[in-house]
């Protein structure tokens, strides 16, 4: 009998019933007991659909108070010392403080999980004393066999994985790190076992990247310590997001199962394991349902790609199951009411994977008949997709190709540019400019809301944009800015603005995903030919420039984040997406030149998201991110400014990248990571011109001018002054009105005493 099994389950709800319930307590609105039980009753439910589905394999502990990698930190008592903890279980206060902040202390850095779009806290290990504060996946396996008779099968952050992402040690400690670790680690399944737990899955993504020596060797002891200790428990060893590196060492190690990525690991682990066999003492958890993706699976694809699987394992040793947590899709299609229906029905989230889950295992365990009729109906809808006139424009496919044939270049080099702009702009030197957005006061939001609402008509909601405008207009002039921008006041998402105005997009009603914490987001979904229908942003950047003698900035998003913000269609390339972006957004920088716009800016700050786990494939994607900037930006005028813009990650890898974007200024954020950055861009002399973010504009603190002036002088160690530019390090619409002009003031002065000494 084959099983089915799922790695993990959003936590989010159906309607985002954990965020609200999270941000009701973090305002002091829900007591603790309440949160617990408002908690207690979505993981419940979670569970019980798993169930009633008939999943064989259901994970516990995949459920969180925020993000699991701070839940197995707070397990193991691992608390950084600016925060008040005196041992025992970690109260919220702590957990949340870790995750949040408080007003003493800063909260952990964050940062994404693997390549997807979900961050984890970042364990801090300097000072810890590890503890096992409680048993996290005992109480969440005893919770569901109580409340619903269901055998869990608990998750648990595995060590290697841990301590590779955890940060405050140096390497010569990582073994002495595991040695204080691993007994808990211990603890824990040994409790596990003498409760009778049959299956634990210990996830270990660390294993689909590049491991050295030490870490295999790490690696081995970790499992063979456990063999030695709980040799009852049965242990999935869990990888994710991509082929394993070092299949041999991984299948030789004593566990009872290892689950392999078919999906997002098919290309390294499908011929690995048909080189290498599969060893016939364990059970291959098969990762057939894509866990991050959006898409109907091809039922018929997948039988086969099991039956191939058949050949190497027989089907009692083979589990079924999502190829990673389903946490990064969203809940269920079954309420959106609003898609194209050939949408629609191609969409699977994840409840709708735990259906073809269920229905894999049938077909694998009975024979494809007692399947006959699902996997019929799955086909049709796939086909109907793939007629879809969305997705079968002659017109933009040869348009594309024609232009993707081309090599994407400005027609004069940096170098000349530089003078033809220079002389037409004359900008002082270290010219000021700000990154797009400007505060989208609680009245902005309002005024979208009563517009969205059919309230207001567009006359009235223009109306108050162009105040907006006018408002930062005089404000930026007052301040002593060099270059404007009109303060994208039209814009929720700088993603999502730019897909409503693009053919080939949708838009779900409830397709959220969890991103950070309680912040989830909606991404689009790409599924048709992307095209270009009318000028997007023409309107209020020329308005804008009407109102100022000095230059406005038009303010774009990039191809590349519009794709890495979005769900993509699946049967044409990443790489063919990119361009079809690329030449939309190209007629859309070529309207704003022909309106009179002289500088535009095209935001690519997740052009780092896309890059692939693996080393080799990195080239690859950099050279198509690259080209496909290059091709929105490459048609305008030498005297035309292109700025881009990124922030949110390290660059310091790419900056060969960069430079071959060949904008005329990049601004970039850098207040978080300064001396390292410059650093990098001292190593590869970068000659274009460049903004280094002089402030950070995640907190509301007001920069001093001497702060900024001391990033100045430091920057310009390195940095020619002819071509360094002053900006924060990103857009301000998340900040306040006040705030936001006094630190835009202390900027403007210290640009004049780092001009008068330059
Ligand atoms: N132009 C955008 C803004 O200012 C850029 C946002 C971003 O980099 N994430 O809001
Ligand atoms: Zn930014």
């Amino acid at each position: 009998m084959v099983r089915s099994s799922v790695l993990g389950y959003p936590r989010i709800g159906a309607d985002r019933e954990w965020k609200k319930a999270l941000e009701a307590f973090w305002s002091g609105k829900l007591e603790e007991s309440e949160l617990h039980s408002q908690l207690q009753e979505i993981r419940l439910n979670h569970l019980r659909k798993q169930q009633e589905k008939g999943i064989d394999f259901i994970p516990v502990n995949d459920f969180s108070y925020y993000d699991h990698v701070l839940d197995t930190a707070t397990m193991f008592g691992i608390i950084p010392k600016r925060f008040p903890y005196k041992g025992g279980i970690v109260p919220l206060s702590v957990y949340y403080g870790i995750a949040r902040g408080t007003k003493d202390a800063t909260a952990s850095e964050m940062t994404k999980w693997f390549n997807t779009n979900y961050h984890y806290i970042v364990p801090e290990l300097d000072g810890a004393n590890p503890v096992l504060t409680e048993n996290r996946p005992l109480n969440a396996y005893r919770e569901a066999k109580d409340k619903l008779g269901i055998e869990g099968k608990p998750v648990i952050v595995g060590p290697l994985t841990f301590l590779k992402l955890s940060k405050g040690y140096s390497i010569s400690e990582t073994d002495a790190w595991l040695e204080r670790l691993l007994p808990l680690y211990v603890q824990i399944l040994q409790e596990l076992e003498s409760e009778g737990v049959q299956w634990v899955q210990i996830d270990e993504p660390i294993l689909v990247t590049k491991l050295s020596a030490a870490d295999l060797q790490r690696l081995k002891t970790i499992y063979e310590t456990f063999a030695a200790s709980v040799p009852n428990l049965n242990i999935m060893l869990q990888t994710y997001f991509e082929s394993v590196e070092n299949y041999s060492d991984i299948v030789a190690l004593p566990v009872k199962g290892i689950g392999l990525d078919f999906v997002h690991g098919f290309y390294g682990n499908m011929p690995t394991i048909k080189a290498l066999g599969f060893p016939a003492d364990k059970v291959l958890g098969a990762g057939v349902i894509d866990g991050r993706g959006i898409w109907k699976a091809s039922l018929r694809e997948r039988l086969v790609l099991l039956e191939e699987l058949g050949e190497f394992v027989t089907a009692d040793r083979i589990i079924v199951q999502s190829s990673c947590s389903l946490l990064h899709v969203p809940v269920t299609v079954k309420n959106e009411a609003l898609l194209l229906p050939e949408l629609k029905d191609a969409l699977a989230f994840a409840d709708e994977k735990l259906d073809e889950l269920v229905l894999l295992t049938k077909a694998v365990s009975s024979g494809v008949a007692v399947i006959a009729n699902e996997l019929e109906k799955c086909e049709s809808a796939l086909e109907a997709l793939k007629l879809s006139g969305e997705r079968n424009r002659n017109d933009i496919q040869q348009a594309v190709a024609a232009i993707s044939a081309q090599h994407p270049e400005r027609s004069l080099p940096f170098s000349e540019r530089h003078i033809a702009q220079q002389k037409k702009w004359q900008l002082p030197m270290l010219p000021t400019t700000t990154i797009g957005s400007f505060p989208q006061s609680a009245e902005v939001r309002k005024a979208r809301q009563l517009w969205r609402k059919g309230e207001w008509n567009n006359e009235q909601y223009a109306n108050f944009i162009r105040e907006q405008i006018d408002i930062w207009i005089k404000l930026q002039e007052e301040i002593g800015l060099d270059v404007l921008v009109h303060g994208e006041f039209e814009r929720t998402d700088m993603v999502e603005f730019f897909g409503e105005k693009l053919a080939g997009f949708a838009f779900t009603q409830n397709g959220w995903v969890q991103s950070y914490g309680s912040r989830c987001v909606k991404p689009p979904i790409i599924f048709g030919d992307v095209a270009f229908e009318e000028a997007m942003t023409v309107k209020e950047t020329k308005y804008a420039q009407s109102k100022t003698d000095r230059p406005v900035k038009g303010m774009l998003t990039g191809p590349i984040t519009i794709m890495n913000w979005s769900f993509v269609r699946e049967d044409i390339t990443r790489e063919q997406i990119a361009y079809q972006l690329a030449y939309a957004l190209r007629q859309e920088v070529e309207a704003l030149e022909h309106a009179g716009i002289g500088m535009i800016q095209v935001d690519e700050p997740a052009v780092r998201e896309g890059l692939p786990l693996k080393e080799e494939d990195q080239a690859k994607y950099l050279a198509w991110a690259v080209k496909a900037f290059r091709m929105t930006t490459c048609t305008v005028q030498d005297t035309t400014q292109i700025h881009t813009h990124m922030c949110y990650c390290e660059f310091h890898d790419m900056i060969d990248s960069i430079e071959a974007m060949d904008a005329d200024v990049i601004s970039i954020e850098t207040s978080r990571s300064h001396g390292e950055l410059i650093h990098s861009f001292e190593l590869n002399t970068y000659k274009l011109g460049i903004g280094l973010g002089v402030y950070d504009i995640h907190s509301p603190r007001i920069p001093r001018v001497e702060e900024m002036t001391n990033m100045i002088d430091r920057a310009l160690r390195v940095l020619d002054p002819k071509l360094f530019w002053i900006n924060p390090d990103c857009g301000l619409k998340t900040r306040g009105f006040e705030e936001t002009i006094d630190s835009l003031r202390n900027m403007v002065e210290a640009t004049q005493i780092a001009r008068a000494k330059h």
